[in-house]
């Protein structure tokens, strides 16, 4: 199935692809079917996707009979033209941050050593950061490019693992039974932050708009481990970045059974699993984003998330 959040009468609704022109309204599905007696009545309706993925193998199993319902010409008032409404990032509002992954494909990992005249050492364990809530935006928004914070804005396509089923000290065989599905993650990136304080990654990778997510979450079910999935970004229809997520360093589940050491995972954790070489900064000379540059991220089966950089003046303080 594919899930996706999308915004109608100034809202965000759970929804389902119904197929390329059709939407299923997922809260309205689930209340529609309760007054009826039908499928999915066992269970309240769902508000967001958040609550569709912490309502684990029953709620998919509710979810998959409407969706069954609504292509057999069911439940109408649930169902939305694509074309009506607007597509927000999936989980709008992530209970936590996002974590992320650096340095976890090798040609990438030697384009950002040589760039930083680096020995070509690639890391012995996942590197991990998080970007925050606040970064995450949807499909078709602004990334704003503030230049007297960062006028060295940067791309990196990125599958995104949506997790399902909460685990600690998760084993590497186990992990993907705790996969709910993934999505696609632009980990926009400052740059010159990145490298100004210290080499760490959080202000560098968290300022607000650079985490563009979706446009949905497919499940596990239907894509598949996520392990060989074609890999894509372009700037204003040049590709830059094109690869295979089977190059990555260490596989999904080696990232998950790392990341859960000790530490829990929960369901709607997402993390972005490293970029494929080709980012701005490693080219020469090196090209980072300008106002007006339309960034697509595409990957094989997901599809494809496409943002605009808006350049601003520093906006006044915000409280
Ligand atoms: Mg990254």
């Amino acid at each position: 199935m594919r899930f996706l959040t999308f915004s109608s009468d100034q809202q965000h609704w759970p929804g389902l692809v119904i197929d390329d022109r059709r939407l299923l309204n997922l809260k309205l599905a689930f209340a529609m079917a309760a007054r009826s007696g039908s499928g999915g009545s066992a269970r309240p309706a769902p508000n967001d996707l958040l609550e569709v993925i912490a309502g684990g193998d029953e709620m998919l199993t509710a979810c998959r009979d409407l969706l069954s319902i609504a292509r057999e010409g069911g439940l109408p008032a649930a169902v939305v033209a694509v074309n009506a409404v607007s597509i927000v990032a999936p989980i709008p509002r992530p209970l936590k941050n996002v974590f992320c992954v650096g340095s976890n494909y090798r040609a990438h990992v030697s384009e950002a050593n040589r760039a930083q005249a680096k020995a070509d050492v690639a890391p012995k364990l996942p590197v991990f950061f998080t970007k925050p809530p606040t970064a995450v935006i949807g499909p078709g928004d602004s990334v704003l490019l503030e230049k007297s914070v960062s006028d060295k804005m940067d791309y990196e396509v990125e599958l995104g693992i949506v997790i399902g089923k909460a685990g600690r000290n998760i084993r590497a065989e186990d992990a993907l039974d705790h996969i709910f599905g993934f999505t696609i993650i632009n980990d926009v990136t400052a740059r010159d932050l990145q490298r100004a304080h210290g080499g760490q990654y959080l202000k560098g990778k968290g300022l607000d708009t650079t985490c563009p997510m979706g446009p949905q979450i497919v499940t596990i079910d239907e894509l598949g481990n996520g392990d060989n999935l074609r890999i894509r970004s372009s700037v204003n229809g040049e590709i830059r970045q094109d690869d295979t997520t089977e190059n990555m360093i260490f596989s999904i589940p080696v990232l998950l059974e790392s990341l859960s050491e000790g530490l829990t995972l929960e369901p709607g954790d997402l993390l972005a699993t490293g970029t494929p070489s080709g980012v701005g900064y490693a080219m020469e000379p090196p090209c980072y984003l300008q106002d007006g540059d339309v960034v697509s991220c595409e990957i094989e089966g997901i599809g494809e998330l496409s943002n605009v950089i808006r350049e601003t003046a520093l906006s006044a303080a915000v409280s």
